[in-house]
């Protein structure tokens, strides 16, 4: 029999979005399926032929192929990857390695849609991620930090094992979805008619429910509780990273693959530093005899506080640099400057004799009382 069009198998046309065809493929999966269609031939070659039709319409490069020279581009010795599909087509073990990333995500798993659990090593219902936000200081964020999170969560209850049945107890078809762990609905609107696919509350979308509840957790297969996590925090992260900790979710309803926790990192405001990408800028007041004059200085930085020379005849506004003492780049050995900018400030009060001192300076540029060479300048160009 000829191979069929992979297009047609999933029921799609050639420009299909791959949304699109992942959608087409979740449904004939979901059709076809061995569970579902116990002992049937027929349905388990539109099976495998939906899973192959899938491996290479998914993949950009194979689809690219298949689109320009057809099943025979699939087979050819230079494909390099696909050898599977030339000759007996795809093993179920292919097959069922491709349902974490269909069945991913809110859905849950596959294998607890079907009743199948975990037996072919397909994905099981999941767990929600949870979301967490972490602020962090400058100098936590420069030197990288070790941090403990106290998280609520929902963990797997141990009586039952996240099955939800008391022990002994079988489970059965969720009489909601009947087992689909899906319900759908057909909503109108203006723009026409929609299916609305939503996971099944009841079962939590794993299709079965516990003849006799577990007492423990009253059947949900999990309880809540507070989990102690380390977090390990690489320098240089910004505001918007995320680290996620695979597995440190959200047990889910009857099953035992926890969600991911993503923590969010969020920088606090500091007291005096401004954070500038790698950079760190700091201002600093210096009085008139210190400008003029030079000086050594304490400065702050992020890592504690260095000496600095302040040269003499600085001007307000210039920018002096200590070097590799900004932030770390991440994943990088690259280290910002922290940045210095001068700001000398002019006394508002001044002491009898700090006066009568600048006074004398002013007689010395001839600025004296009787006006100042500027304004004189000025008069005389008027
Ligand atoms: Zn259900
Ligand atoms: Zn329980």
């Amino acid at each position: 029999m000829a191979k069929r069009d992979y297009y047609e198998v999933l029921g799609v046309s050639k420009d299909a979005t791959k949304d699109d065809i992942k959608k087409a493929y979740r449904k004939l999966a979901i059709k076809y399926h061995p569970d579902k269609n116990p002992g049937d031939a027929t349905a388990e070659a539109s099976f495998k032929e939906a899973a192959e039709a899938y491996a290479v319409l998914n993949d950009e490069s194979k689809r690219t192929q298949y689109d320009q020279f057809g099943h025979a581009g699939m087979q050819g010795a230079g494909g390099g990857g696909y050898s599977g599909f030339g000759g007996g087509g795809m093993s179920m073990e292919d097959i069922f390695s491709q349902f974490g990333d269909i069945f991913g995500g809110h859905f849950g798993g596959f294998g607890d849609i079907f009743g199948g659990g975990g037996r072919r090593g397909g994905q099981q219902n999941r767990g929600s991620d949870l979301k967490i936000q972490l602020k962090l200081t400058l100098e936590e964020i420069a030197s990288g930090a070790s941090k403990k999170l106290k998280v609520r969560r929902w963990e797997s209850c141990e009586s039952c094992s996240g099955s939800g049945a008391e022990r002994g107890s079988e489970l059965r078809t969720c009489p909601t979805c009947q087992g689909a762990g899906e319900i759908r609905q057909v909503q109108r609107s203006i723009l026409g008619q929609f299916v609305n696919v939503r996971p099944c509350t009841s079962c939590g979308g794993s299709g079965r429910i516990p003849g006799v509840k577990c007492k423990a957790c009253d059947g949900e297969g999990r309880i809540k509780g507070t989990a102690n996590i380390n977090v390990n925090i690489p320098p240089g992260v910004t505001s918007g990273n995320y680290i996620t900790m695979r597995g440190e979710g959200n047990a889910p309803q009857q099953g035992v693959h926890k969600g991911d926790l993503i923590v969010l990192i969020e920088e606090a405001e500091h007291e005096i530093f401004i954070r500038d990408g790698d950079d760190i800028l700091l201002e600093v007041e210096i009085s008139i005899p210190q400008a003029v004059l030079g000086d050594q200085v304490e400065i702050p930085t992020l890592s504690g506080k260095v000496n600095m020379k302040i040269p003499s005849g600085i001007q307000s506004g210039k920018m002096l640099r200590l070097r590799n003492k900004g932030i770390p780049r991440l994943n990088s050995h690259y280290i910002g400057d922290q940045i210095i900018k001068i700001q000398v400030k002019t006394p508002e009060k001044l002491s009898k004799q700090e006066r009568e001192l600048f006074e004398q300076l002013a007689q010395l540029h001839g600025h004296g009382s009787k006006g100042s060479g500027l304004f004189r300048k000025i008069k005389s160009v008027l």
